[in-house]
């Protein structure tokens, strides 16, 4: 076995911890208060290469592995989340349909200007009805020559403010069930698409999510991502089991980021004439975020690995899912805890930080949902 990552994602891993450190860090509670992120920045993104971190050279992008895309994704863990989130549909949700199942001429048009992030990818399958449920979509594809109409409502969707493309599902035949959901691409621009309510939330702020409406959207047969009706809830699934990894990477770096904040506050903060950290109940709670952050990033480079020999990793993107949100919810509670009064202040990253990190446990499948996958796996013949 060979625990060294390779050079090139050394390397890469070097470039982006300057660039997070230089750039993205020192303006990351203004872009809280602002809820927007300067263009200046996007474009310094851009630059980056941020967009196309994971889509392949041939269409303009780096090219990453998954095991390169999560550790990259672990650099980000010291800025606002909702740096990672704008470019962070682009290389996931927004992208993979088309790479994963698309045609050549779809992957041709579409995957440069998303890897450039000249275009905003978003993916689009939660509805109002169809949330852990998402079989039970109900927007509609009906064909009408050469064009199909989609008739629906999605929300909560990533980016969906902003996108220029929308890889969208919509059942083309209901009588069949997940075999009779089909995935589109669907440009902004397509007639009869609109952007409905942007949300307010609790975290994340400088990035949205939106309702998407479609009301007799006309979306050219070869918009069909494959060219086949009935693909679009297996490529959704293909999609999401990369995203779970890729998530619970950045997961892992968040739980570093409060780690180190942690030991640096308990090392200064002084209580009845010593520093706070010489408590043992402070090194308990350093400790154990140490313990689970060590084995959440092993866990996650693991799958990321076993993605990248071609295995099947439903099942541990699942359980890397489960441990790495739920082990960064406990690692902000106990930061939080350790930093005091001054952790619930606004003038402290850990008070944004603790907000952000709650969407983790819900967002590209719940923990109960990946739970429900796990055990499906245990108990399948
Ligand atoms: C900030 C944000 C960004 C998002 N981005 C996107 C996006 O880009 N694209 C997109 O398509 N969607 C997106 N979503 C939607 C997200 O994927 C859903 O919110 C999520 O899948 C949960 O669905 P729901 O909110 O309808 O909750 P529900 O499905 O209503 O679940 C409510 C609760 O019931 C539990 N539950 C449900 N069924 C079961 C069961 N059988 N057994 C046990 N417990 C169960 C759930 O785990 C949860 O705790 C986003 C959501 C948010 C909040």
């Amino acid at each position: 076995m060979d625990f060294e990552l390779p050079e090139n994602i050394r390397l890469m891993r070097d470039t982006v911890r300057r660039f997070v450190k230089k750039e993205l860090e020192p303006v990351s509670q203004k872009v809280e208060e602002e809820e927007k992120i300067p263009e200046g920045i996007v474009q310094k993104m851009r630059e980056l290469g941020l967009f196309g971190l994971s889509i392949p050279e041939e269409y303009g992008g780096m090219g990453l592995n998954t095991l390169g895309e999560c550790v990259l994704n672990e650099e980000f863990g010291s800025a606002n989340a909702c740096f990672r989130s704008r470019f962070g549909t682009n290389n996931g949700i927004g992208s993979q349909g088309i790479l994963i199942d698309g045609t050549p001429s779809q992957k041709q048009k579409y995957l440069p200007r998303i890897a450039s992030g000249e275009w905003t990818a978003a993916f689009a399958l939660t509805e109002p009805n169809a949330g852990s449920d998402a079989a039970n979509i109900q927007t509609k594809g009906v064909r009408k020559g050469d064009v199909y109409l989609l008739n629906g409502l999605k929300h909560f969707i990533t980016n969906g403010d902003i996108a220029n493309v929308v890889t969208v599902m919509a059942v083309t035949d209901k009588e069949k069930g997940t075999r009779g959901v089909t995935a589109f691409i669907v440009e902004k621009t397509f007639p009869g698409f609109s952007i409905g309510k942007i949300d307010r939330k609790m975290g994340i702020h400088g990035n949205n999510t939106a309702e998407l409406v479609f009301e007799d959207c006309q979306v050219p047969a070869e918009n069909i991502i494959g060219g086949v009706e009935g693909k679009g809830f297996v490529t959704a699934m293909k999609v999401l089991e990369k995203g779970r990894i890729t998530i619970s990477a950045a997961c892992v770096g968040t739980a570093q980021y409060l780690l180190d904040l942690s030991i640096a506050h308990s090392k200064q903060r002084v209580q009845f004439g010593k520093p706070i950290c010489v408590n043992q109940a402070i090194q308990w709670m350093l400790a154990d975020m140490a313990i689970s952050i060590y084995a959440g990033r092993q866990m996650v480079y693991h799958a990321a690995w076993c993605r990248d020999q071609k295995q099947r990793v439903i099942q541990q993107a699942a359980m890397c899912k489960v441990f790495c949100t739920e082990m960064l919810n406990r690692t902000a509670d106990a930061a939080l805890q350790v930093h005091g009064g001054m952790g619930y202040m606004k003038e402290s990253p850990i008070e944004r930080v603790y907000r952000d990190v709650r969407i983790t446990r819900i967002f590209e499948g719940t923990s109960e949902v990946q739970r429900m996958v796990v055990a499906r796996e245990l108990l399948k013949d």
